[in-house]
């Protein structure tokens, strides 16, 4: 959806300063279809929850160039909705839709190669995904290090108590100058070089800056990816790369595992349910789940191909299913025992996957 600004020229090469006001897509679909010979670029302009899942499905491999983790988690969700897995609980290869992701923060990147069902997706490891760096107040207040310490300081502690009740706006002009004024006083009581005004409006607006370099090697590294995941030339990546440019020149490459648990790639969320229970409390048990019942909000569950609870036009045949014990509808507890049902719902983009443990049974 992205229109091309006068800032992104300094990186941005296939734009000039003509095009400024264009939407990206357009403009870069133009310039390489009139640059590279025998390559044809089709633009959309448009959001990318705007094209249905069909639309994803009629590309053999995807590579995302995406700046939010949730724009990345949507995409995530469409091509894991893709995947099925066979009886014994291996990815069926033609459900596997190959995903490249690239990423960059100022002088760092890192590069991946997602196949649904045998490497880890990006909802498995979140936790690289760590909350924003914020400053402990306590720092920022008594032992300032860098030059952000003293402007997160000026910005966060005496904005507060100087103009009390006054909302700091980061597009006024006058409130910046204060905020670097100060900052740079503060600066110099600790003997603090490197506070100016341009790094006073980056910290205080987060900016992080694209480095065209960084852009380079990680699309250069995606790129390479694409190219063995579709032609098998070379071993592709397994399955993450980190580039680090700020200290020094590194990168290093790991293999992170999947999370069993995935609600979205696993092939059987472990859940221990109760032997006695009844398909509702079964139902009931997911909503209230911490991890799962977030994600459901009414909830059909099937069993291969047996539709145990569906809505809409199943909900009549199906509803005297919800008074019975699940055990039962399985056809036992040993045919019970490591079933893996499938549950789906309108809040999913694809179908979550329970693997039954049973329990001891009598629990509450
Ligand atoms: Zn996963």
């Amino acid at each position: 959806m992205d229109t091309i600004d006068v800032s992104n020229l300094n990186r941005q090469f296939l734009f000039r300063m003509k095009d400024v006001g264009q939407p990206k897509a357009t403009v870069a679909a133009e310039r390489i279809n009139a640059r590279v010979p025998g390559v044809k670029v089709t633009p959309h302009f448009g959001r990318i929850e705007d094209q249905p899942a069909d639309w994803y499905r009629s590309f053999s491999l995807i590579v995302l160039g995406l700046d939010s983790l949730e724009a990345r988690r949507y995409m995530n969700s469409v091509v894991c909705g893709f995947l099925e897995y066979d009886d014994e609980g291996q990815p069926d290869l033609g459900s596997v839709k190959p995903m490249v992701d690239g990423g960059t923060e100022g002088f760092k990147g890192h590069a991946r190669v997602i196949l649904p069902g045998h490497t880890p997706c990006f909802e498995c490891t979140l936790w690289l995904f760590p909350p924003q760096t914020k400053f402990p107040l306590c720092t920022l207040a008594e032992t300032p290090r860098s030059p952000a310490h003293c402007i997160e300081y000026a910005h966060l502690i005496l904005w507060g108590q100087v103009r009390p009740g006054e909302e700091f706006d980061t597009d006024n002009e006058e409130h910046m100058k204060w905020v670097y004024d100060k900052a740079a006083e503060r600066a110099k009581q600790y003997g603090i070089p490197g506070v100016t005004f341009q790094l006073t409006q980056g910290v205080v607006k987060n900016i992080i800056p694209a480095i065209a370099s960084t852009n380079a090697i990680i699309s250069a590294q995606c790129v390479l990816e694409a190219l063995k995941t579709l032609t098998c030339f070379s071993t592709g990546l397994d399955n993450y790369m980190m580039y680090v440019g700020s200290t020094g020149l590194y990168t290093h490459t790991a293999k992170y595992e999947k999370d069993p648990a995935c609600p979205v790639c696993s092939a059987g969320v472990p859940l221990e349910v109760d032997p006695d229970a009844t398909l509702q409390q079964f139902i009931d048990q997911l909503l209230a789940d911490p991890a799962l019942g977030k994600l459901l909000a009414a909830p059909s569950v099937s069993y291969g191909s047996t539709n145990l609870y569906g809505r809409g036009v199943f909900e009549a045949e199906t509803r005297p299913n919800l008074a019975r014990r699940l055990t039962e509808l399985l056809g036992g507890g040993a045919a019970a025992e490591g079933a893996v049902l499938t549950v789906n719902d309108k809040k999913l983009r694809g179908p979550l996957r329970v693997r039954l443990r049973l329990g001891s049974g009598m629990s509450g």
